[in-house]
């Protein structure tokens, strides 16, 4: 079975700093951690790594310094790394990102199973696995929760769907999308960590990636992100009281004096 997992780097503080001409994220890769969504996506593929045999790679797309959290992944039990590290990816949306890692992934000739984290703390937009599995012409689960069966034709696995949870079947290959309480994430043993500092974590950049530069990074983006800031957050808060018409009511007045 062969696994990719998708590990972004996202940053530890919530104090995200915005560049005021792309508004793209400030990386600083000193406050980067692994997005929790996706040490969970690691922690799934290990476990099915550990019943049915194969190979876990940790990919990730992201500043030179990502090496550090590929290493991580390694240190926890994945057998390699890829960073996709290039000025050229860089401003990407989702779009040129999926683009980008499918590449990447395709490189190395199709795995069985792509694990995603459900969505970035960041970014927040959730689209990566499911244009990944567009990209790669596979079959998609979001939003997995459990894994019930896999084997290496199919994966049985539970998604939360519209307050029930849905019990799924897909054929391999498939990318899943894990919710953070798919799975805990194991700690490193110490060998583990001299697993992780010696391991293999190749870099490429978009030509060695195989990727069209028309295709990635800001040029490559549909979607810019125009402006960004910080909602203002008004103090005032009124409590509505009295009967339901009342309090119904009084209701339409604030939303009929609300500039929408
Ligand atoms: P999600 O789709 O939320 O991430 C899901 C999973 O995909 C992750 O858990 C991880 O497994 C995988 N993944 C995502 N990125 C990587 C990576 N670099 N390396 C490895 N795995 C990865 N883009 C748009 O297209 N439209 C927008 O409206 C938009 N708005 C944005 C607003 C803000 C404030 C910011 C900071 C960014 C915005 N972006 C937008 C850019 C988008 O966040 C990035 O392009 C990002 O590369 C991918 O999207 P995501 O973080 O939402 O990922």
């Amino acid at each position: 079975m062969r696994i990719v997992v998708c590990m972004k780097a996202v940053p530890s503080t919530t104090e995200v700093r915005m560049d005021p001409v792309t508004h793209t994220i400030v990386r600083d890769g000193r406050q980067a951690v692994v997005n929790p969504f996706d040490a969970s996506g690691l922690e799934v593929a290990l476990e099915i790594r550990e019943r049915l045999g194969g190979h876990v790679s940790a990919l990730s797309m992201g500043i030179p310094d990502t090496v550090r959290l590929l290493r991580d992944a390694i240190s926890r039990g994945a057998d390699d790394g890829l960073l996709l590290s290039d000025r050229a990816f860089a401003g990407a949306d989702t779009l040129a990102t999926s683009y980008a890692l499918s590449r990447a992934i395709a490189r190395g000739g199709m795995p069985d199973l792509v694990v995603c984290g459900k969505m970035a703390v960041d970014g927040d937009t959730a689209q990566i696995g499911p244009e990944l599995a567009g990209a790669l012409g596979m079959s998609c689960v979001t939003d997995v929760r459990e894994i019930e069966h896999v084997d290496e034709g199919h994966i049985t696995a539970r998604r939360r769907r519209d307050g029930a949870l849905e019990l799924v079947e897909a054929a391999l290959p498939c990318v899943i999308t894990v919710a953070k309480d798919a799975a805990t994430p194991r700690m490193p043993s110490i060998a583990g960590v001299r697993r992780g500092e010696a391991g293999t974590v190749e870099v490429l950049d978009a030509e060695a990636a195989g990727c069209d530069p028309a295709r990635c990074g800001l040029d490559g983006s549909p979607t810019q992100v125009v402006r960004s800031f910080v909602p203002e957050r008004s103090a005032t808060a009124e409590r509505v009281e009295g009967t339901s018409a009342e309090q119904a009511e009084r209701i339409e007045q604030i939303v009929e004096g609300m500039a929408l």
